[in-house]
């Protein structure tokens, strides 16, 4: 179990219920897929659950269990504890309860109990990243570039994107992973322009470039990384925005240094290309926090300005997207150090040639 940091004063609350479930595994272990905690201001955690994981949640989690036969019940039975501890004002996650939740929760509300909205604390806690956290995040990538070594030497002309998908996620499972990270992302020739596309019955052709965008998920936290290859001659205009997008990364991720501000990174990033006159076709942010969600804070991008601090998992992944031609991302998993950067992926990042 973790000790929750929830600054109660600000949120003008004296407990909190957590209902975002990588919240709930961040603080007590428990990663099944239906639960609640309690936080009071005393430290205490309760953690609420389904007769399901009744066995499950006593071995992951040293404090109290209660288990509550459906959703709806579990915050009711966390609210009449909070109010039977005196608990007036009970904080909510507003960005993570439907409103329909809200709604059930509100009518069956314990008379003397008021909600707040708030939450925010769990998720800044989470943002730097704690030895044990670290090493799950070293598995992770680790397995994530092995798999796709492994998976690459299976590339042949006329394979589909799906099949190429597929031999990733098996070589994944393969090392350990409990799964892809995200929907593995690969697509070949000019589809490489899509920033996110979904492998399908595309086939390979000879000189196709290949984007590969990649996680594997490893003792409940991710990894993320993007090569690019190519199945024969590579044209010159591509070979061009793969050397702009490669020093941009190359930049960005020299930037890294503790104090410095996230969106820092990601002009870093946006500056490089457009000495290129390609800041044009740079159509996402630099890069995310991951741990045990792939995409956590801080953001590298424009309206971020958190202070980067040491141990923080961030990716750094600019690319270029020119419609009828195709794209090029270059990403890594890059680990904040208190002198600067360590990049946690292994794997070489010139343009794959097979
Ligand atoms: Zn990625
Ligand atoms: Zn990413």
């Amino acid at each position: 179990m973790r000790i929750p940091r929830i600054d109660f004063e600000t949120a003008k609350a004296d407990a909190l219920l957590v209902s975002n479930l990588p919240n709930v595994e961040y603080i007590t272990g428990f990663d099944g897929s239906n639960a609640l905690i309690l936080i009071e201001d005393t430290g205490d955690v309760t953690l609420f659950t389904d007769p399901r994981y009744t066995i499950h949640a006593g071995r992951v989690f040293p404090g109290k269990v209660v288990t509550v036969k459906n959703k709806a019940s579990l915050a009711h039975t966390a609210l009449k504890l909070a109010l039977k501890r005196k608990h007036r004002r009970v904080g909510f996650e507003r960005l993570h309860l439907s409103y329909a939740e809200y709604q059930t929760i509100s009518e069956n509300l314990p008379l003397g109990v008021e909600l707040v909205p708030s939450g925010g604390d769990i998720e800044k806690q989470r943002m730097v990243k704690d030895a044990s956290e670290l090493a799950a995040i070293r598995t992770a990538v680790n397995t994530n570039s092995s798999a796709f070594d492994a998976a690459i030497k299976k590339v042949r002309i006329n394979m589909t994107e799906t099949d190429l998908a597929a031999e990733i996620d098996y070589q994944q499972r393969r090392r350990g992973a409990s799964g892809p990270a995200f929907d593995t992302i690969v697509a070949f020739g000019e589809k490489t322009a899509l920033p996110h596309a979904h492998p399908g019955s595309i086939k390979l052709a000879n000189n196709d470039i290949m984007l590969i965008d990649v996680g594997a998920r490893q003792e409940g936290y991710t990894s993320d990384m993007t090569r690019m290859l190519c199945a024969g001659k590579v044209s010159t205009r591509l070979k061009q925005l793969y050397k702009a997008v490669l020093e941009s990364q190359l930049a960005a991720i020299e930037a890294i240094r503790e104090g410095i501000p996230a969106h820092k990174v990601d002009l870093t990033a946006r500056s490089v290309l457009k000495t290129h006159g390609l800041d044009e076709y740079f159509v996402h942010s630099t890069g995310h926090g991951l741990g045990l969600e792939i995409h956590e804070a801080p953001s590298l991008r424009k309206k971020d300005k958190t202070p980067l601090e040491a141990g923080m998992v961030i990716t750094v992944e600019p690319g270029v997207y020119v419609e009828g031609v195709g794209g090029i991302r270059i990403e890594d998993t890059v680990l904040v150090t208190k002198n600067g950067y360590e990049i946690l992926t292994p794997t070489r990042k010139e343009l794959i040639q097979l």
